[in-house]
């Protein structure tokens, strides 16, 4: 069973197979950019590509709520051409080598269109002795089919071109489950979508800001500068982090279908125990299952709650397996479970919540 309406299906499939390393997001951007217009909302943006929609309260003084997810993938770019038309590689974000050999793979091209290549690999006869060494991404050769520098320019390819996994979505068996790349972040595209749908016929007391940051993969970049130009007095970060279930073992931490995750620690943020104490409350009223979780990398949270003097901010993140990779397999209950949550806190939040929990975390 999938737990996703018709409309997130496809948002999560088209997403999903649009490319948006750090700093070339335009392709996503012009897609959220599209669907807010359609919306009849007013939007924001930042000088380095940020884009959110506005849902006005009738109260001139509201509060301002941000959500904000990230529209940036890991990725790589173009950083040489050889002689004989294999391009040479510089990750873009974090990427574990170990995912690249053999992968089909898309360069963007000058006249944005898309060439299809290959990484290099290594058959078992060549090895020779003892393990092969773990390659670095900069060691690898990515084969577009030409056979010289002068084709790979011919067919414009250029330094610092995009390089994206090529790797079409698909549902997999029993239909609760997706597979395909950029769940991180895609996730939080459609989540903002679907909140601005669900909320599209209701007053709230408080001014919605929902919207991406660019170029949160190379260090949280577009967060810094849109929470500066939103100003919000409570902000919710939406990401995807990695499960650790895989082994089975019920102990580790991020089960994938066991719903969102109470984040209490990551490199980027302490949570504060008011607001996680808040969200476990909005998971029971929804009735939807909740994890707690710890991490070793970090969301746009990092920059967020540090900006202007501080911003009380919280994560609404779920997890998927094999982030960072072009197999990621994200649980749409997990989706559903998270979605449910949001929507209660964004119902039941107000100026006197705001306070209330302004009071006890003090
Ligand atoms: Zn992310």
């Amino acid at each position: 069973m999938n737990y996703l309406t018709k409309k997130e299906l496809s948002w999560f499939k088209t997403l999903s197979e649009k490319n948006a390393i750090s700093g070339q997001e335009n392709e996503v951007a012009a897609f959220l950019k599209r669907h807010f217009e359609a919306k009849n909302l007013p939007m924001i943006t930042d000088a380095l590509g940020s884009i959110f929609a506005v849902k006005k309260s009738k109260n001139p003084d509201a509060l301002k709520v941000m959500i904000m997810g990230h529209m940036d993938e890991i990725g790589f770019i173009v950083s040489k051409i050889e002689d004989n038309g294999m391009l040479r590689l510089l990750p873009i974000g974090g990427i574990n080598p170990l995912t690249l050999t053999s992968q089909r793979m898309r360069v963007k091209t000058t006249q944005k269109t898309y060439v299809i290549g290959a990484i290099d690999a290594t058959p078992p006869h060549l090895l020779g002795a003892g393990s092969p060494p773990i390659p670095r991404v900069e060691d690898v050769y990515l084969d577009v089919g030409l056979s010289a520098k002068k084709a790979v320019l011919e067919a414009g390819i250029q330094l610092g071109a995009m390089v994206t996994f090529d790797a079409p979505f698909q549902t997999l068996a029993g239909g609760q489950r997706i597979l395909g790349k950029a769940f991180d972040n895609r996730y939080s595209l459609v989540m903002g979508l679907s909140i601005l749908d669900a909320l599209e016929n209701k007053d709230l007391p408080y001014d919605l800001y929902v919207g991406a940051s660019v170029q949160e993969e190379v260090g949280l970049r577009g967060a810094q500068t849109m929470t500066h130009r939103i100003q919000p007095d409570f902000a919710i970060v939406l990401d995807c982090s990695p499960a650790r279930d895989s082994s089975g073992k019920p102990d580790e931490l991020g089960q994938l279908g066991q719903g969102v995750l109470l984040r209490y620690l990551d490199r980027s943020m302490v949570a504060r125990p008011t607001l996680l104490a808040y969200q476990e409350k909005m998971a029971k009223r929804a009735r939807v299952p909740y994890q707690y979780f710890d991490s070793p990398g970090g969301t746009d949270a990092g920059a967020v709650h540090k900006s202007n003097a501080g911003v009380m901010t919280l994560t609404h993140c779920i997890v998927a397996r094999s982030i960072h990779s072009p197999s990621t397999i994200l649980d749409t209950y997990d989706f559903f479970a998270s979605k449910k949550t949001l929507l209660t806190m964004l119902k039941d939040f107000s100026l006197a919540r705001f306070e209330q929990l302004q009071r006890e975390d003090r």
